[in-house]
């Protein structure tokens, strides 16, 4: 896998990884032997609605995995398939120097990097971790310098794409970390995502997902509310995405995932909000991106409004939801 795909753009300085291109031979040459020995098992923590997904990528490309996770039904399937389960992050630590995290939230990532049992408790000299959860990028940076501590090295590298781009492989991932170790963490990475941009110094990977999050959920917003006046003015749905869609209105909550039933197939607004992303994870990035723009000074009026509609979502039963019921959250509102 690692040999279909070539560094674009490094004149430019953007470190940017697409598998639409041929390789250049031999471009991993100068590769450290953790990577070059490239199908040692690889240990993955996590094995939800994204982690099940891209574990399984890895497979499909011959990486034999060493699986955790707390929920053990989550690990079932691997082991009928004949992968290695053990019983704590330590474990995984013991059995393999790649590991990928898919957790949650910050919190969880803490418990397994620095809890009783956790991945630095046997950590190996040279280890690669890269934790692909959605977390704040002040905690990717105190696991980095812990994990440094051990004679390791970590990348925060988080996805943007969902479920689907998971199951696909279609995944984006933002990387943050040691210039040096981009190469490393690109070939594992390339067998779960299209494209892997390399963003700087440890925490960038989620200072980029933080950003796009918080306008996407801005995104969303602003669609399902345009298009529940339009509704409510006595246009067709459908013709009113047609036209948003055509105008300068247009955007990927518009032309891709619109939130209102019966406009697109194949998107949660068709299903009862079932699958795709949920509320309770868009409330979370928003809470991420509230911190970093109180930290950094930054004004997000919009973002802090986006961060108080999920949150609100959340304590009114859309928890479970995909986000874009917010256009369901928003019809059932009714002012004067
Ligand atoms: P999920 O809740 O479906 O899966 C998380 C898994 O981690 C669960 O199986 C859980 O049992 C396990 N877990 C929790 N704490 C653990 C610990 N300490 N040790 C081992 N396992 C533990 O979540 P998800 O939807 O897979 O999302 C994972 C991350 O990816 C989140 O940070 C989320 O924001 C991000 N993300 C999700 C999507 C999406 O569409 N779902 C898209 C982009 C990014």
């Amino acid at each position: 896998m690692a040999a279909s795909l070539r560094l674009l753009g490094a004149a430019s300085g953007l470190r940017y990884w697409s598998r639409r291109l041929r390789p250049a031979a031999g471009s991993f040459a100068a590769v450290c032997s953790r990577s070059v020995a490239s199908k040692t098992p690889v240990g993955f923590i996590g094995l939800g609605n994204m982690g099940n997904p891209m574990a399984k990528n890895l497979m499909k490309h011959g990486y034999p995995l060493i699986i955790y996770d707390v929920f053990p039904d989550a690990c079932k399937e691997f082991q009928d398939a004949g992968e290695q389960v053990v019983s704590s992050p330590a474990d995984v630590a013991e059995k393999a120097d790649r590991i990928i995290t898919m957790l949650p939230t910050s919190i969880n990532a803490i418990e397994a990097y620095s809890g009783a049992n956790g991945i630095l408790k046997k950590v190996k000299k040279g280890s690669l971790l890269i934790d692909s959860s959605t977390i704040d990028p002040a905690v990717s940076k105190e696991l980095a310098k812990e994990v440094e501590k051990m004679g390791a090295v970590f990348m925060d590298a988080p996805v943007s794409g969902g479920v689907g781009a998971a199951r696909s492989g279609n995944l984006t991932f933002m990387v943050g970390g040691v210039e040096d170790e981009f190469a490393a963490a690109q070939e594992l990475l390339g067998c779960m995502g299209s494209n892997v941009v390399y963003c700087g110094a440890v925490g960038t990977g989620q200072a980029a997902k933080i950003c796009n999050n918080m306008l996407l959920a801005i995104s969303m917003i602003g669609t399902a509310e345009t298009m529940n006046l339009g509704i409510r003015l006595g246009l067709d749905p459908k013709l009113l995405a047609k036209i948003l869609n055509m105008s300068s209105g247009r955007c990927w909550s518009s032309d891709t995932y619109n939130p209102v039933p019966g406009v697109m197939d194949g998107v949660p607004s068709a299903n009862n909000y079932q699958g795709g992303f949920g509320t309770t994870l868009m409330a979370k990035d928003l809470g991420l991106a509230q911190d970093s723009a109180t930290s950094t000074k930054s004004p997000i009026l919009l973002g802090s409004l986006a961060h108080q509609i999920y949150r609100m979502m959340c304590a009114k039963g859309y928890s479970k939801k995909d986000f874009s019921s917010v256009f369901q959250f928003l019809r059932e509102e009714e002012t004067f």
